[in-house]
């Protein structure tokens, strides 16, 4: 029965969760072999979804230590992007806890890092799917058309002969994290190492990253590049090294990287004419910064008998992946059984869209702590409708999100039944036309605003 459903499921001791969330990693990734998805499973690296783990986690998070060693590879970073970005834990949330465990003080870095996926959150709401296009012209004296269009296969494969380039790879695979250092170095080897459009190295950390979302992944990708900053960004391997313990050998001679700075500029960017002071270089040092044609396979009978309870005049609740935790405000309702959720796999999502079994776990994972329901289908918006019918509800609830995936299925919803947006709580309040053109701008007035 919903209304008794008490969240108490233990993925790992429950054999029937495990096989469920199999399946669903099969449904959802039907081209991930035997390998992927037990690989998704066994490493010990490995993030596991669910609010329970990402309430742990955000605990154990120490924001004043975050500020002194962040840089570092093994510094105090928190490891809970996966979780704020689908929304099992709210940013705010993360924020409060700052707030309240600690002096203001002592947590300005934290603070500010958290304030960039704000404000990337708010620059996607702004310019919806634009967020692939270059925002500005590339500052290296390149045009776009002088960059490929698709990833080395070496880089893909993890093969370039560059240590840390190579080991990064191999991390990204197996655990779908990286710390957002790798992540910079990786988008500047890439860019300008490789002069790979970024949009192919966006496409390829989507593909893996568990925290993979368009907002902070475009726009960092396009900082590096300097389609949306004022330089590009490039690093050198001392700098590598400095923040990577003793992982790496000192020297290389196959990395282009191991050099001073300006050669490197000189190597890489040879055609820009004028450089700004910095001579075009920026080391950033990690600092910025079965419904209609659906296929049902939740398969725990409680939980369908549920669904038939909710009453005439309810809502649907459409659970999609950037909130899933049962504590999200759209959630409110379910326990007193005039409501009832669904998730829906996109089946149509695949190729260059495709998620990889890692990130379907995690998703699994957080759902299987839900009273959700989930489905399978080519069609999204006819499931939910499906079910909006089936369930005699006559309206559907749903998350706000800046992604204009969401707001299109929200779009083709309203022209047949009413649809309520429910915010999460803002980060922070601010008045609307805040100038989103750089960092800056937006932190000018955020900064204020924050904890007051
Ligand atoms: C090329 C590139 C691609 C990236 N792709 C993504 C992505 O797809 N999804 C994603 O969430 N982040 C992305 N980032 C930003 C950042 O690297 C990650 O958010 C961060 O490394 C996640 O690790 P953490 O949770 O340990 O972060 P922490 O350092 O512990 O920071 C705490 C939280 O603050 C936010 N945050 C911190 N730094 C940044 C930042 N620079 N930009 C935006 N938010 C930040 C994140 O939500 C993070 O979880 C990318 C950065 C780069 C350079």
């Amino acid at each position: 029965m919903l209304r008794e459903w008490d969240g108490s499921i233990a993925l790992q001791d429950g054999l029937q969760d495990r096989a469920w969330i199999e399946s669903m990693i099969r449904t959802a990734c039907p081209d991930a072999d035997d390998v992927e998805i037990e690989l998704s499973r066994k490493s010990t690296r490995r993030l596991p979804g669910g609010r329970d783990e990402a309430k742990r986690r955000l605990a154990r998070t120490d924001p004043s230590e975050y500020g002194r060693t962040r840089n570092h590879l093994d510094g105090a970073v928190t490891q809970l992007s996966a979780y704020l970005r689908h929304g099992v834990l709210e940013l705010r949330e993360v924020l409060d806890f700052a707030l309240t465990s600690h002096r203001r003080g002592s947590i300005e870095k934290f603070v500010q890092e958290l304030a960039w996926r704000d404000f990337y959150q708010r620059v996607w709401k702004q310019i919806g799917s634009d967020i692939w296009d270059d925002l500005e012209p590339y500052k290296t004296g390149w045009h776009a058309n002088d960059y490929a269009d698709e990833l080395p296969v070496d880089v893909r494969e993890g093969r370039t002969g560059i240590d840390y380039i190579d080991a990064f790879v191999r991390e990204l695979y197996e655990t779908g994290y990286l710390h957002n250092h790798a992540r910079m170095w990786m988008a500047g080897y890439v860019v300008h190492g490789r002069r790979v459009k970024w949009q192919a190295g966006a496409r390829w950390f989507l593909e893996h990253l568990l925290d993979g979302d368009e907002a902070s992944n475009n726009l960092s990708w396009q900082w590096c590049a300097s389609t949306f900053s004022h330089k590009p960004y490039i690093f050198n391997r001392a700098n590598v090294l400095k923040y990577s313990g003793d992982r790496f050998v000192e020297h290389d001679a196959n990395d282009l990287f191991d050099d001073g700075y300006e050669a490197i500029a000189q190597k890489l960017f040879p055609r820009a004419v004028v450089m700004d002071e910095g001579a075009g270089v920026r080391d950033g040092g990690g600092g910025f910064g079965s419904g209609a044609g659906g296929r049902s396979f939740w398969s725990k009978p409680e939980e369908d008998d549920a669904m038939d309870e909710s009453s005439p005049g309810g809502h649907l609740v459409w659970v999609h992946d950037g909130m899933l935790s049962a504590d999200h405000p759209a959630m409110r309702g379910l326990m007193d059984g005039s409501a009832c959720a669904i998730f829906v796999i996109d089946c149509t999502r695949s190729g260059r869209d495709r998620w990889s079994a890692k990130r379907w776990r995690f998703i699994g994972e957080s759902l299987a702590e839900m009273p959700v329901r989930v489905i399978a289908s080519n069609d999204v918006v006819a499931t939910i409708l499906g079910e909006v019918e089936r369930s005699g509800v006559d309206r559907v609830v749903t998350g706000h999100s800046p992604d204009p995936a969401i707001g299109r299925v929200v779009r083709r919803l309203e022209s047949q039944v009413s649809v309520e947006w429910v915010k999460a709580r803002d980060f922070v309040e601010l008045e609307v036309g805040v100038d989103l053109k750089r960092f800056s701008r937006y932190w000018a007035k955020a900064e204020r605003r924050i904890g007051r």
